[in-house]
């Protein structure tokens, strides 16, 4: 064979290797993104859920066991969180309390008076008159009735509808003084509520973030703490459901960082009703 020719068979040689290693790149690449998909999805939803259960488990040194799942009202059941802020900051800057609907977020699930109160320490350093928290929370109520709307929470009559065909109960515990509760519920979510499973203003003496509304749902429910679980959107939520001893699942509806709600005492947070829609499944096979 002459020089050329060598030279030829080298080139044809090296093109053959480039093919080759390429070929073998691309069976590689393949395979370790595949087991990287295999390993790490799993492994990603475990921390989502599993995780925290497990963590729940060891911190309360039992084992969680799902037999109800109590549902907080606003900003969980109905999109009313944006209204009530308004409406907040509208009727305390008549009194000259600057209110952000920050605020109004940070403060929720407060009875109404708790609420004025703090605001009134926060700024002038002293507690409303009564005559002061009964004008500022008419004015709060009127602005609601005129620009509130009952919107439920994407998402959430699937997953109430979910729970109920899981057999498990269904409970509301809202620091809410609505007389028309069950009416309501019933309207927007039918088949789902009744009238002995709703812990409201009138049931507790002490609002959120004291324990009272969610002992006071146990105790309808005659449940052990391990055995429910709770939905919150608010922080003060969150501590009054963790202070009851309950596995506590945060929405973040509205406008706080996750931060908060984790800070709170969470033991999970997702981000809308719709992932937690998704997850559900997983969460409940876990803890059925
Ligand atoms: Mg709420």
């Amino acid at each position: 064979m002459d020089y050329s020719g060598k030279m030829l068979n080298t080139k044809t040689q090296r093109r053959k290797d480039t093919k080759k290693n390429i070929i073998l790149f691309l069976i590689i690449t393949y395979f370790v993104l595949l087991t990287q998909k295999l390993l790490s999805l799993p492994s990603k939803k475990n921390k989502m859920i599993t995780d925290k259960v497990k963590l729940y488990n060891l911190q309360n040194d039992s084992r969680l066991n799902l037999k109800a799942v109590f549902f907080d009202m606003d900003g969980v059941l109905f999109d009313s969180m944006a209204y009530h802020a308004q409406a907040w900051v509208y009727a305390m800057q008549t009194a000259g309390v600057p209110f952000t609907p920050y605020d109004v977020y940070m403060n929720e699930g407060r009875t109404g008076a708790d609420t004025i109160n703090t605001a009134f320490l926060d700024t002038f350093d002293r507690e409303a008159t009564e005559e002061e928290c009964r004008e500022i929370y008419r004015l709060k109520s009127e602005k609601f009735d005129e620009i509130g709307k009952q919107t439920p929470m994407a998402n959430v009559y699937d997953l109430l509808k979910k729970i109920k065909a899981e057999g498990l109960s269904v409970y509301v515990v809202t620091g809410s003084a609505q007389r028309s509760l069950l009416d309501n519920l019933n309207h927007y979510f039918p088949d789902i509520f009744d009238n002995d499973r709703i812990v409201s203003a009138f049931d507790v003496t002490r609002g959120k973030p004291h324990p009272e509304p969610y002992l006071k749902a146990l105790e309808k429910a005659k449940l052990q703490p391990f055995e429910a679980a709770v939905i919150e959107n608010a922080p003060l939520g969150v501590e009054s459901a963790r202070a009851a001893g309950i596995f506590t699942i945060a929405v973040n509806t509205g406008i706080l960082e996750e931060f908060v709600l984790e800070s709170a005492g969470a033991n999970a947070v997702f981000p809308n009703m719709e992932k937690l829609n998704r997850k559900w499944d997983e969460f409940y096979e876990y803890v059925m």
